[in-house]
């Protein structure tokens, strides 16, 4: 089988890795960054125990570089601005490991690492589609860093890891509505010159309005803060001034807490180097009607970041596309794949992600309402401690599986 990949992501390079270790399939990965060349370069990430299990379980080494590059998520605080405590949730709790903490420039380069001398990089894909005469072939094209056009045929499989503005997907599944929650998430990656304010992942409200932080090797604090906007509008310059990014988390009466003025001061400082964002989904489709072309990450599933499950999800796709292609191949042992039988591992790789991706961006959703405009953070984010959301964050963060259940 001859797999081609578009985009070496967090789906796309764990995939290509795992699959380049195998003797009895040809991948073709194509990134169009250069190695050492990061997008989401400034920012950091959490990714949640959920990934980790999914990467211990088919690929060890993947998962202990990863670690080795990255810190314990192991709390999750929530507090008021002024300081009050909302609430004090450790992971171990109902997840059995902890999540990480980590740059996304170090992410990327763990990743793409094993990828040296396999994947094209700098190579931007600028088409795909169907060989002619070959309905059951792909083709790429792609643009080399040398300006000239590369064309790769005699594709079995394409997998569609181009993230969240795939081109591949509408081409081949057609068009979306994506849906505008109504809230901006902004980010910023800064020295750590707190002393200690800020460490493992904690939130503070102001209402609805929130920040997040945590620190991440070697010794950054990763922000990112979020309020209500008009659903589908851009974010208005005047809330995004240094002035009005301190005014959001200042508490009408009293001071806000050293962590929170500290946040705010960094943000004044630094607010020509923040990324800005609008929380949106894109409902989810991990094939297209054919059954050849398989998305994976974002491409897939466009969710909201509230549970920091975007990339989380990402890497459980790419270990079950794996674990799933593995399986087949050695079911095969050697026969060639028809047409049909791709688009049978395509249907067993839906069947065992879609339902959980669903659950987990509607559960992302749900744990939104706190950020949502008009809402009393702290009493939304209250509700998540109780009884009833025990079994959804154990199932969230513990109930990893590879197979279809
Ligand atoms: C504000 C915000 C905060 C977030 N925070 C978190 C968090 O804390 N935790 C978490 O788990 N997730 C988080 N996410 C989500 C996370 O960013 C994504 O879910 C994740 O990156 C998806 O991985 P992916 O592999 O699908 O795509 P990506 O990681 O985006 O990779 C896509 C790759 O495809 C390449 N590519 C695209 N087009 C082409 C082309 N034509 N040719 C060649 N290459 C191409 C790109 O260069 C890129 O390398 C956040 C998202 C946002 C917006």
């Amino acid at each position: 089988m001859k797999i081609g990949i578009v985009g070496c992501g967090v789906a796309g390079s764990i995939l290509g890795a795992l699959l380049a270790r195998r003797s009895d399939v040809q991948v073709v990965c194509y990134e169009r960054a250069q190695p050492g060349e990061h997008a989401e370069a400034g920012t950091g990430l959490n990714v949640g125990p959920n990934a980790m299990k999914a990467l211990a379980n088919v690929a060890p080494d993947l998962e202990a570089a990863v670690r080795a590059a990255s810190w314990r998520w192991s709390r999750w605080q929530v507090q008021r601005v002024d300081g009050a405590p909302v609430f004090d949730f450790p992971l171990s709790e109902l997840a059995d490991r902890p999540g990480i903490r980590i740059r996304w420039s170090e992410l990327y380069r763990v990743l793409r690492a094993p990828l040296e001398g396999i994947a094209r990089f700098g190579h931007a894909v600028q088409a795909c589609g169907v060989e002619p005469g070959r309905p059951d072939r792909r083709y790429i094209e792609s643009r080399t860093p040398h300006g000239t056009v590369e064309r790769e045929g005699g594709i079995d499989l394409l997998v569609a890891g181009d993230g969240r503005y795939s081109v591949l997907r509408p081409q081949f599944a057609g068009a979306w509505t994506t849906r505008h929650v109504g809230v901006t998430i902004y980010r910023l990656l800064v020295p750590d010159t707190s002393g200690g304010l800020i460490d493992d992942y904690a939130w503070w409200f102001n209402g609805a309005k929130r920040l997040l932080a945590f620190r991440v090797p070697p010794g950054h604090v990763y922000i990112a803060g979020s309020f209500p906007i008009e659903p589908g509008a851009d974010v208005p310059a005047d809330q995004r001034t240094p002035e009005a990014l301190r005014r959001h988390y200042w508490p009408d009466e009293g001071e806000p807490c050293a962590a929170v003025r500290w946040m705010a001061e960094q943000l004044a400082a630094h607010h020509e180097q923040i990324h800005w964002a609008r929380l949106q989904e894109t409902p989810l489709a991990f094939r297209d009607p054919s059954g050849q072309v398989l998305f994976l990450g974002d491409a897939a599933h466009g969710m909201v970041p509230t549970l920091g499950q975007g990339a989380t999800q990402a890497v459980e796709d790419a270990c079950v596309a794996a674990h799933l292609i593995g399986r087949a191949l050695d079911a095969h042992d050697g026969r060639p794949f028809s047409a049909a039988d791709v688009a049978d591992l395509t249907r067993r790789i839906e069947a065992a992600r879609a339902p959980r991706v669903q659950w987990v961006m509607d559960f992302s959703l749900q744990c939104t309402a706190a950020m949502l405009d008009g809402a009393d953070g702290p009493a939304e984010m209250l509700r998540l401690r109780e009884p009833a959301h025990r079994d959804a964050f154990r199932r969230l963060w513990s109930d990893v599986r590879l197979d279809a259940a």
